[in-house]
């Protein structure tokens, strides 16, 4: 690295110590390195010329050559503007001053050709630019400001201070003056060759001051994969080092419990997804490093099966195997779902939530301690000091998304060695955050539904049509099928969401009388044993009806529900809705969605909407969540650092990420340690950035 670099920024030209405390304070630039990695928002393309008539509206700043024709005052409701008649070979469009009237009128020449620049308005029927940047023509042929104009992020104290795009752009041009524009390369000559990128120097000097959108954009691509390239090597090492330093357990053979599951116990045929994700699984417990792998799966497409054989696996080696869900709910109903098999296969499995009664949960410990216990299901209660495995061999997280990192490293203390540790998630992340987000954990992907599923009917409907949807529901009842109706109940205290949840279900009761119907109710304020002893009359079919919140938003399972109706959808996210439907859609029969809304709809809430009718892919619905929400809004995006990148784009560089992914995992693969001379740049840079910047600190 260039030791320049790191001179504080007071020493710059032109920068002093007013500037480089305000520099420091507003952009955090500190050294010469900050201020060359403050890179442009965007830029002012001066290379193109405008004729009039191809001026469009909403477009962005536009340069035009042209005469003015006519000079004008007119009165407004305060004062005067002064408006000028600019003409090409093309057409007309008026100039506009409403500040500064006096030195245009006495300084302006008519008929005679200037270089105009600036945002037109569509008004009037035509075309107008406010306050346009003006130079005569002779004069802007001599000038060098027929480039892209970068213009860099500033806040409103630097603006206020006068520190102007125009001082920074001088800074910065000093900056490349004293260094010469030499900086040391950060990517080995293998990279810069096969990917045709521009030196380091090169492109910070044309990130800086680009001569066109051709070699801007080479510029910005250099850079962003660089960015790119250095957070996927770190993830990968890391995942690398964990390989080798944390042993696991070897589950050295498949024995009995799998085998005599997989032969004389299986529900159904396997879809090739989860066959190709057990054998990944399979292959992780048997080799001698710990497994930390994220399962990913759409809602329904039967990741708990997978978990399930993947215990048997444990328990196969002499181990035990825990699954932990972040609700009571899912909890009691995976452990009703598997007890079922263990039953057949004399396999010992408790459920331990927070309101197993005290006996039983000394028992549960006891037998917890001495190894009888193989399986445990349960809740967070499983992460409590008084629960304690003889030897846990396997961790499975359900639901990924309820439980935060620090939960996940918690588990992991529960053993002298580290269990293996399988976190499944229903939200599907697009591929390129998963990357970034989890790129220190191997990723399976269940990318294929159980055959014979139909898929689920969507439609969004007003709530004037309510009447027609509930003849639709009486309909799918008097089919035998059920119903859900979710209310958002998006803060468990909001006393307004309470009492639309509880008009709903007075007016779902009017609407579907006893005896002839019997209806459900679930929230978030019923006590543990309330809310199973609904849940329960609703999965055993005595119900027709679930009333609920979002409190069944995860994993739920009742095959024979068809319907899923959500109330005031427009509140809802994506990822949410697509949760809420994934709990129907799972028997043979064909299943909907209605989307119930006023007719009151933001842009996003259209969007929203108009994505869950179009399609069924939770990706592609993860793909629109992250455009819509940014990642900022993303679970695990906060730790992961992909927030603080200087270039790059998570969203809009997909590209990028992929192939600096692909060369990281290239150079690791043929060289783990980076000891060969050709890596010897990219050993320096990474050390260098670890050193200087807390850049890597976001690092669990
Ligand atoms: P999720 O991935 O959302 O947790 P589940 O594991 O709850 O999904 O599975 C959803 C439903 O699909 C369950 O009723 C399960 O028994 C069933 N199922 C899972 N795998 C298959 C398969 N290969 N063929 C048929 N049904 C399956
Ligand atoms: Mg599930």
């Amino acid at each position: 690295m260039n030791s320049k670099l790191q001179t504080p920024i007071d020493y710059l030209k032109g920068v002093g110590p007013n500037r480089a405390d305000l520099l420091r304070k507003e952009l955090g630039i500190h050294t010469y390195q900050d201020l060359i990695n403050l890179f442009p928002n965007r830029y002012l393309d001066k290379t193109k010329y405008y004729k009039i008539n191809q001026l469009q509206r909403n477009s962005a700043e536009v340069q035009i050559v042209g005469q003015i024709t006519r000079l004008r005052e007119v009165a407004q409701k305060r004062g005067k503007r002064l408006v000028a008649t600019f003409q090409d070979d093309t057409g007309n469009m008026e100039l506009v001053w409403f500040r500064g009237q006096k030195w245009i009128r006495e300084n302006l020449k008519l008929n005679t050709t200037y270089v105009i620049f600036g945002k037109t308005n569509w008004f009037n029927n035509s075309f107008s630019m406010p306050h346009p940047e003006m130079e005569l023509k002779i004069t802007h042929e001599k000038s060098l400001s027929s480039a892209m104009q970068a213009i860099y992020p500033s806040t409103e104290k630097l603006a206020n201070k006068g520190i102007s795009n125009r001082v920074i752009t001088k800074i910065m041009q000093q900056l490349f003056l004293e260094t010469k524009g030499k900086f040391s390369e950060t990517l080995s000559n293998n990279i810069l060759k096969e990917q045709n990128l521009l030196s380091k120097s090169e492109a910070l000097f044309n990130v800086h001051f680009p001569k066109n959108p051709e070699i801007l954009s080479k510029a910005q691509f250099r850079l962003k994969f660089e960015e790119l390239f250095y957070i996927q090597l770190q993830l990968i090492l890391k995942n690398l080092i964990h390989k080798s330093k944390i042993k696991g357990h070897p589950f050295a053979q498949v024995g009995n419990y799998f085998n005599s599951f997989f032969k004389e116990h299986l529900p159904f045929q396997l879809t090739n997804a989860q066959k190709r994700v057990i054998k990944e699984i399979r292959h992780d417990l048997g080799s001698n490093a710990q497994m930390n792998r994220l399962l990913q799966g759409d809602v329904g497409s039967g990741k708990t099966i997978v978990a399930l054989m993947s215990m048997f696996i444990a328990l196969d080696n002499g181990f035990q195997a825990c699954l932990m869900a972040p609700t009571e709910i899912l909890s009691v109903q995976h452990y009703n779902g598997l007890l079922e098999y263990c039953k057949k296969l004399n396999i010992n499995i408790k459920l331990l939530t927070g309101s197993t009664k005290t006996s039983i949960r000394k028992e549960i410990h006891e037998n917890l301690e001495n190894g009888q216990l193989q399986i445990l299901i349960g809740t967070h209660a499983l992460l409590e000091d008084k629960v304690k495995f003889k030897n846990l061999g396997l961790a499975i997280i359900d639901e990924q998304h309820r439980f935060g990192v620090a939960q996940r490293s918690k588990l992991w203390k529960k053993n002298v060695a580290p269990p293996h540790i399988l976190v499944m998630t229903a939200t599907p992340i697009p591929r390129t955050l998963a990357m970034s987000v989890y790129g220190d954990l191997d990723i399976s992907i269940i990318d294929e539904l159980p055959a014979g599923r139909k898929p689920i009917k969507t439609v969004h409907r007003y709530d004037n049509n309510r009447l027609k949807v509930f003849r639709f529901i009486r309909d799918e009842i008097s089919k035998g099928r059920q119903v859900y109706v979710v209310y958002p109940l998006i803060q468990e205290s909001s006393k307004m969401d309470y009492k639309d949840l509880m008009d709903g279900y007075a007016s779902i009761e009017r609407e579907f009388p006893k005896p002839d119907y019997q209806i459900s109710i679930v929230h978030g304020k019923m006590k543990p044993t309330d809310k199973d002893y609904e849940m329960q009359r609703f999965v055993n079919g005595e119900t027709q009806i679930m009333v609920a919140t979002t409190v069944i938003e995860v994993g739920v399972n009742v095959p024979n529900a068809s319907v899923m109706i959500i109330e005031s959808a427009e509140r809802f996210g994506l990822s949410q809705l697509h949760q809420l439907r994934g709990r129907v859609g799972r028997g043979a029969e064909q299943s909907y969605c209605i989307l119930m809304t006023s007719h009151k709809l933001s842009n996003d809430s259209k969007t929203r909407l108009e994505t869950m009718t179009r399609t069924n892919d939770g990706f592609e619905i993860a793909e629109v969540d992250l455009k819509l929400r940014g990642p900022g809004d993303i679970m695990g995006t906060q730790q992961s650092g992909v927030l603080n990148l200087k270039i790059a784009n998570i969203v809009k560089d997909k590209d990028v990420l992929q192939q600096a992914r692909f060369y990281a995992k290239k150079v690791l693969q043929q060289d783990p340690s980076l000891g060969h001379p050709e890596n010897q740049v990219i050993l320096d840079t990474y050390r260098a950035m670890s050193k200087y910047k807390n850049l890597w600190n976001y690092i669990s």
